[in-house]
């Protein structure tokens, strides 16, 4: 079976597996495990930031994020498609009182800073206080352009707004330009990555801060029920998938660009759109279900028109998918 509905249903490696099966494990809500310890120090230093905190999903990392950056009461300025409005089933507004400001995101997920600007709340008895602007990289696969994040920042600066990253494929961002990861990394307060991603861990985010911002976010992320005990045995698998599996990427991005290739010959320009491990395809509805359906009677697992590039996808699957394609009678 091969599987493009998302780069998380990646199944750990063999190799993965053994460095599992072997990590030292200790009492994390005591701060005494080895895995988990180093791999926080590892993600630190490959953000740029004081420190980081092994949590246990994406969704988590952002909830706590948003909960240390904002009180009750408070505002974060966000995409109306990003997934931290979107996708998180309102965890900031349910558990935090934190009210969300979304704003609609340009075609390359950026944002209209000067919308963004006029969103910001004057300090009024009226208006929620807002604290935060948050932005991810990649979205829908692209690649947020650097000039938008440093003005973000400065935007930022000026209203004396913190800025928080998304980057469940930050690394995805990262191979795909020439720049380091902590220099991605360096205009945000906080960044969250996730290891269960493209990175090929079976479970795991990390969220990144300053030491003061990672203290608290400790705070919350025992009150909220994620403080594990050996966690080191997934914590392993992470900074496996860190050490490890970070080059590899552009190979996804290089699939990708095959298959968007082949489609548009199939279906013509403008029927599909490549970014970094991603492919949107937008053709008719009845036209998208024949193809659908001739791929899942060919054991590829493709569901809505979005389909992704992973460490499970060989260079053979794409051959097969290819000729897939290119043999079907539409
Ligand atoms: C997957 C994803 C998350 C959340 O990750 P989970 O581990 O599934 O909770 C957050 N943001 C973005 C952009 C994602 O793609």
């Amino acid at each position: 079976m091969i599987d493009l509905r998302s780069d998380t249903v990646t199944q750990p490696t063999r190799r993965m597996r053994q460095v599992m099966m072997d990590a030292p494990v200790g009492d994390d809500v005591y701060g005494e495990d080895p895995s988990v310890n180093a791999l926080e120090a590892r993600a630190a230093q490959m953000l740029g930031k004081d420190n980081a905190l092994f949590v246990s999903s994406g969704t988590q990392s952002n909830l706590i994020a948003l909960l240390t950056h904002c009180a009750r009461g408070d505002e974060y300025i966000v995409g109306q498609t990003a997934h931290t409005y979107r996708f998180e089933g309102g965890g900031a507004a349910v558990l935090g009182g934190i009210q969300p400001q979304p704003l609609d995101l340009n075609p390359d997920g950026s944002m209209d800073l000067e919308l963004v600007a006029s969103y910001i709340k004057p300090d009024d008895v009226h208006f929620a206080k807002t604290k935060l602007l948050c932005l991810e990289n990649t979205h829908n696969g692209q690649r947020l352009p650097l000039e938008f994040i440093t003005k973000a920042r400065a935007l930022c600066d000026q209203h004396n707004l913190q800025l928080h990253l998304d980057g469940a494929r930050f690394f995805n961002a990262i191979a795909a330009q020439p720049i380091s990861s902590q220099k991605l990394a360096e205009p945000f307060d906080s960044v969250s990555i996730c290891l269960s991603k493209g990175l090929g861990a079976p479970i795991g985010s990390v969220l990144a801060g300053s030491n003061m911002f990672i203290s608290e976010a400790r705070r919350w992320r025992k009150m909220l029920g994620g403080g594990m005990r050996q966690a080191g045995v997934v914590a392993a698998a992470g900074l496996y998938g860190l050490e490890n599996n970070i080059d590899r990427l552009i190979q996804d991005h290089r699939h990708a660009e095959q298959l968007a290739e082949t489609l548009s010959s199939k279906f013509g320009q403008g029927s599909v759109q490549q970014a970094t491990n991603m492919i949107h395809l937008n053709l008719e509805p009845a036209r998208y279900e024949k193809l659908r359906a001739h791929m899942r009677n060919n054991d590829v697992m493709v569901d809505r028109p979005r389909w992704v590039f992973h460490l499970g996808i060989s260079p053979q699957d794409i051959d097969k998918i290819i000729n897939l394609i290119n043999t079907l009678q539409i």
